[in-house]
């Protein structure tokens, strides 16, 4: 039963994992807690997990109802809240309603966990209005905070919670990890990491997913096809490549459905319309992740192009492809590439500013589709 719990199955954070799994069983689960450490530490993956040994009953099974629920960001007392856009949370739109949430009572059981990501992008005004919920939420609820450093959090923020501190982990160390808990091949491991930015918990799900596998080949064989392509194959592909990355989604999107339903019988049209508005939040940051695997494995195959043409063979990500790039990499130039890799670097501004991603996607490939018909420039 020990070796069972979702805590026992992050990767690369013992320490953390083996502090929240002592507080669950020993029921001294605290308030508030800020989760720090840099991106692709599983800060929120950990969360979730922790999440799920608190609900769970089954010391975080990791299987059960609820445990899945949590997993697939539909448990009506477990939320995720990100802040909107790039800048900052917003006051009125989304600090006063999280405030008012909070009060409300659990769903279906005895707590709540709510958990916000890049509590270091609350500004003063927020954060004093945040403040009394943080420091004296109702019983039951927990709330975790996630940030990359403990400095970058307002401090009168950091001293209301209990700091775990997630640590870097160095990239080879990582393929090592990732490889082992999975048992997949190096270099399946090295291209999961850059197809989830260098996100350990991430990159176990990508090789866990045979649909984000099939998005990946997808996605390199465009690539490879791209200067024989009109604008119309442009187009094309580029729908059909944000169908298939988004197809997991309508699972989410099922579940979603289900579970408004089942809040508007039991508590009323208003309730179901409040959830639905936070399952359109959730699945939004949803798509941005699996967009941001496509503008990541583009990235790194461009870069692998960059590095082959420099003979640095050794740098090689997408190995499985190595020959297709060796044919790019023959003709390419640094700046050529540059050009290219500057496409991708636009698409992800570009979404960042709400730009849809069809819109996004499409642009870059029509960028890159020119460097690489002309890639002696
Ligand atoms: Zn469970």
């Amino acid at each position: 039963m020990i070796a069972r719990c979702v805590l026992d199955r992050l990767v690369g954070q013992k320490k953390a994992a083996g502090y929240l799994k002592k507080s669950v069983r020993e029921g001294t689960i605290a308030h508030a807690y800020l989760f720090v450490g840099p991106p692709g530490t599983g800060k929120k993956s950990a969360a979730k997990a922790f999440a799920c040994a608190i609900m769970c009953g089954d010391d975080g099974c990791g299987a059960c109802s609820a445990c899945n629920r949590i997993k697939k960001g539909v448990h009506p007392d477990v939320q995720v809240w990100e802040p909107e856009g790039t800048a900052s949370y917003l006051l009125d739109e989304q600090i006063r309603p999280l405030i008012r949430d909070i009060q409300l009572a659990p769903v279906e059981s005895s707590r709540k966990v709510y958990v916000l990501a890049q509590a270091d992008l609350m500004s003063d005004s927020t954060a004093n209005a945040f403040l009394k919920t943080l420091e004296e939420p109702p019983p039951g609820v927990t709330i975790i905070l996630l940030a990359p450093h403990f400095e970058s959090v307002l401090p009168t923020i950091a001293s209301r919670c209990m700091v775990v501190r997630f640590s870097q982990i160095a990239p080879q160390t990582a393929e090592a990890i990732l490889a082992e808990k999975t048992g997949a091949a190096p270099e399946e491991a090295k291209a999961a990491l850059a197809a989830t930015g260098g996100v350990l918990a991430r990159a176990v799900e990508f090789l866990d997913s045979s649909s984000r596998r099939e998005a990946r080949v997808r996605i390199l064989a465009i690539l490879k096809d791209l200067p024989v392509y009109d604008g119309f194959d442009v187009l094309k592909a580029s729908k059909d490549l944000l169908t298939l990355v988004n197809a997991p989604l309508e699972e989410v999107k099922i579940a979603q459905a289900a579970e408004v339903k089942e809040r508007e019988e039991i508590f009323g049209k208003s309730k179901g319309k409040a959830l639905e508005i936070r399952h359109k939040r959730e699945l939004t940051a949803r798509e941005r992740e699996s967009v941001g695997e496509v503008l990541s494995i583009t990235e790194s195959w461009l870069r692998d192009c960059l590095a082959l043409s420099q003979h640095l063979d050794d740098m090689v990500v997408n190995i499985d492809v190595i020959d297709a790039m060796y044919e790019v990499a023959a003709v390419i130039t640094p700046p050529a590439a540059n050009r290219a890799l500057a496409a991708v670097r636009e698409a992800r501004r570009r979404i960042s500013y709400n730009v849809s991603s069809q819109m996004a996607i499409d642009a870059m490939l029509f960028d890159i589709r020119e460097v690489l018909l002309c890639p002696r420039s």
